[in-house]
């Protein structure tokens, strides 16, 4: 989109990548259900598949609905360039692949969505990798767990479940000065609350799962790349700054500049990896991501709303909710998110584990799911479902304790929500 002043982000949540179909005019962005397209004549086949021009081959590598998805978010992100994936776990495999190598480590967060810490720790050693997990708010301990093979650091912007803010500026600076990129997962957050490339992130990972989509209709991700990271300013990142030898020793960053990861992710990860999103699954998120705002403003100010309600509660021992005045992480908040800390929060139970179980069967408008970002307020307990592989250590250190409960606050009334906590925990 070219114009004299630049898009707000709620022109571009509806327009950014997009234009009325070059073929139909049709104004709705395409669901095109293809997996091939015909190439022109030899040379223009030879071309495409050189990479001397741009262009739709096969849909494992690039689809024209899933190729808006890409731009909308790298839009809203302000990124340069963006790679649509099957999953938002398929998006963290797509953002460290093209950094890592056998031996090569990721510096992460303990605070992590709990299918993370477990990818991490566990199934991505399988590639030789490895991830040191630390405290983020303990800035010694990041520069520490830093060697010569670390390739990339790993947060999340506000950490699913736990209420948890990361100061992205201080962290980005570690990582700056180690000459690493920093990954963010801002799935819970949303480019609308939180946009990490301006507080020094290199490359942004979602869980389109979650709020872009917004509906819980889809499994989706994205790896968002800023432009902005010297892949060749060492030579930690041969995949991007040397000859590739999986795409006959084409040199990505010399090539293509700021646009270097995303092709690389496009040539060589879903080319290989085969993690591409299907484009149904990019037109629902485009659908999701036209009223994100709107969503994202009902999200936060029912949750400020039902989170100072439960503080309250004779039966609730605590609430960990950036977005109320209480929570140690409410100042970082108005700096990385000052719009809101969106829905998601725990809460903890005063009768410990057990209440947590009884208090997931009791809820009615509620539904007790492993899935989040939804318009319909959610509920799980995590040390029993999404966080039962991690140890009772990693549980608490990723705001998972066995005795909290994690909501996903809807967009409902508030008032009904609150009403059916308040019926819940009566029978308790
Ligand atoms: C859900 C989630 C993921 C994983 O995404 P999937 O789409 O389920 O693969 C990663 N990070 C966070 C913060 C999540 O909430």
């Amino acid at each position: 989109m070219s114009q004299e002043r630049p898009y707000g982000f709620d022109t571009l949540q509806i327009h950014a990548g997009a234009k009325p179909d070059p073929a139909t005019g049709a104004r709705q962005v395409p669901i095109y259900q293809t997996t091939s397209y015909v190439f022109r004549d030899a040379a223009h086949a030879a071309a495409l598949f050189g990479l001397k021009e741009v262009g739709f081959i096969y849909s494992r590598l690039t689809n024209p609905t899933v190729q808006v998805l890409a731009e909308r978010v790298a839009a809203l992100e302000g990124g340069a360039g963006a790679v649509c994936c099957s999953s938002g776990h398929a998006a963290q495999i797509m953002a460290i692949f093209p950094l890592m190598g056998p031996g090569r480590n990721v510096v992460a967060s303990t605070r992590l969505y709990g299918g993370t810490v477990t990818q991490f720790s566990q199934t991505i050693k399988r590639f030789g990798w490895s991830a040191k997990f630390v405290d983020f708010d303990d800035l010694d301990a990041v520069r520490a767990a830093i060697d010569d093979d670390t390739r990339a650091v790993f947060c999340e912007s506000v950490a699913n479940p736990g209420g948890y803010v990361t100061d992205l500026d201080a962290v980005a600076k570690v990582a700056d000065a180690a000459g690493l990129p920093l990954i963010v997962d801002n799935t819970s957050a949303t480019p609308y609350l939180c946009r990490p490339i301006e507080h020094g992130a290199t490359l942004v990972v979602h869980s389109a799962t979650k709020y872009l989509t917004g509906n819980g209709t889809v499994t989706g991700g994205v790896v968002v790349d800023s432009g902005t990271f010297d892949w060749s300013a060492s030579d930690k990142f041969p995949s991007l700054s040397q000859p590739e030898p999986a795409y006959h020793g084409l040199k990505f960053h010399e090539t293509f500049g700021p646009a270097a990861f995303t092709f690389h992710s496009i040539a060589i990860g879903l080319r290989d990896l085969g993690m591409t999103m299907n484009p149904q699954g990019a037109h629902y998120t485009l659908m999701g991501i036209e009223t994100l705002s709107l969503r994202m403003q009902k999200h936060c100010a029912n949750a400020v709303k039902v989170a100072g309600w439960l503080e309250n509660h004779p039966k609730v021992a605590r609430v960990t909710y950036a977005g109320l005045p209480s929570s140690p992480y409410a100042e970082r908040a108005k700096r990385i998110c000052p719009k809101g800390t969106g829905g998601l929060f725990t809460f903890a139970l005063k009768d410990g584990y057990d209440a947590c179980v009884r208090f997931v069967d009791a809820v009615q408008l509620f539904s007790h799911v492993a899935n989040l970002g939804d318009t319909r307020s959610l509920v799980i307990h995590s040390a029993s479902t999404t966080h039962a592989q991690l140890t009772e250590e990693q549980q608490i250190a990723a705001g998972a304790n066995p005795d909290v409960v994690r909501v996903s606050i809807g967009i409902e009334d508030a008032d009904d929500l609150i009403a059916d906590l308040d019926q819940a925990l009566a029978q308790i």
